[in-house]
């Protein structure tokens, strides 16, 4: 069977021209023809002789996701739901604004971590996503929108730490000059707060920025709305994510609010005195609803009470606004194609 070979690295490519007896730079050209100029047809990629095209025919194919369906959003954002080459679903989101366009993309068919407020929990995990299928939603989207994509984040469905050699591999297609071109510091992976994963991303070169999605200030109460802060415990999270701050970029910490969860000044002053001493920044987000789930969002008085006492502190405080929450493509509601909106 052909294989796609949009599944291979840019080393990978190298490789196969050196089997076919070909130089190795010729993988460049035919990586910027996949991934640049966004072509699946051998016969247009005319600086590649005909023979070395050939070769390449027989033995492969270039095949990307499919897209299943667009939703628009009163505000002007794009949900995408895509399909894989095994037939699972994805959704993908597209986020208009005057100086950048971004797209947050999926890094797991489902995910394994159970959040009880997020949606994707709900479908369950079937899989990992490969490298080229990250970058693939990036690419879709661009080229469906005739937009060009500025910014990145790893914010769509499933925990990016847990597939994080994909997810490094999706970056190495973005942020390359003949791939997609998108620049490291435009990137950004959010993760529930997974400790080996912050330790991975210390140590490795990548200059992506980190968003720490923690929530919830009291520990106890962390516990039980992300089971998965039962093994990462808040020191041990703090104290990496200092760390990244010193060594990288400004940690990013969002604070999901919800009604008669989370949305009391004391949880407020809670979560100040945890991010003491670290360079961060707060996102306020107010929570995304979503008809399966029992959170709701608090009243709009009760979230700019806690921004306002937020913003006393001495951090970057920002209160996002809800982008597509009315076709349920806002953080936290992304969950394929089981609850079809
Ligand atoms: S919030 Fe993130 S980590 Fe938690 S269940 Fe949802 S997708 Fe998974």
């Amino acid at each position: 069977m052909a294989k796609n070979l949009k599944s291979y690295s840019l080393t990978s490519m190298k490789n196969i021209m050196v089997d076919f007896g070909f130089e190795p730079y010729r993988a460049d050209q035919l990586f910027q023809w996949i991934w640049q100029k966004s072509t699946e047809d051998f016969s247009v990629m005319t600086n590649i002789s005909k023979e070395l095209r050939k070769l390449l025919s027989e033995k492969f194919i270039i095949s990307g996701l499919k897209k299943e369906k667009e939703t628009c959003a009163r505000d002007d954002s794009k949900k995408f739901l895509l399909t894989l080459e095994d037939d699972n679903h994805i959704e993908a989101v597209f986020i208009p604004e005057a100086k950048r366009k971004t797209v947050c993309v999926s890094t797991q068919v489902g995910c394994p971590l159970g959040c009880t407020f997020c949606a994707t929990s709900l479908i369950g995990f079937e899989r990992n996503l490969k490298a080229y299928e990250i970058a693939d939603q990036i690419l879709l989207i661009q080229d469906n929108l005739k937009n060009k994509i500025t910014n990145v984040v790893f914010m769509g469905m499933g925990e990016p730490l847990l597939n994080i050699r994909e997810v490094e591999g999706a970056i190495e297609i973005l942020c390359s000059p003949i791939g997609l071109g998108i620049s490291q510091r435009h990137m950004t992976i959010s993760t529930v707060g997974l400790i080996e994963g912050i330790e991975h991303l210390l140590h490795t070169p990548l200059k992506v920025k980190l968003a720490v999605s923690l929530n919830f200030s009291d520990e106890e109460l962390r516990k039980e709305m992300m089971p998965v802060a039962k093994k990462n415990p808040l020191r041990e999270l703090l104290k990496l994510a200092r760390e990244y701050s010193l060594k990288k970029n400004m940690v990013t910490f969002e604070y999901v609010i919800i009604e008669n969860v989370n949305d009391r000044i004391v949880d407020a002053q809670r979560l100040l005195k945890l991010l003491k001493g670290i360079r961060a920044k707060i996102n306020v987000i107010p929570y995304n609803p979503h008809p399966l789930l029992p959170y709701r969002q608090p009243a709009r008085e009760k979230i700019e009470k806690i921004y306002q006492y937020l913003l006393t502190s001495h951090h970057t405080i920002t209160l996002r606004k809800s982008r597509g929450q009315d076709i349920l493509a806002g953080c936290g509601q992304l969950a394929g194609n089981k609850f079809l909106t």
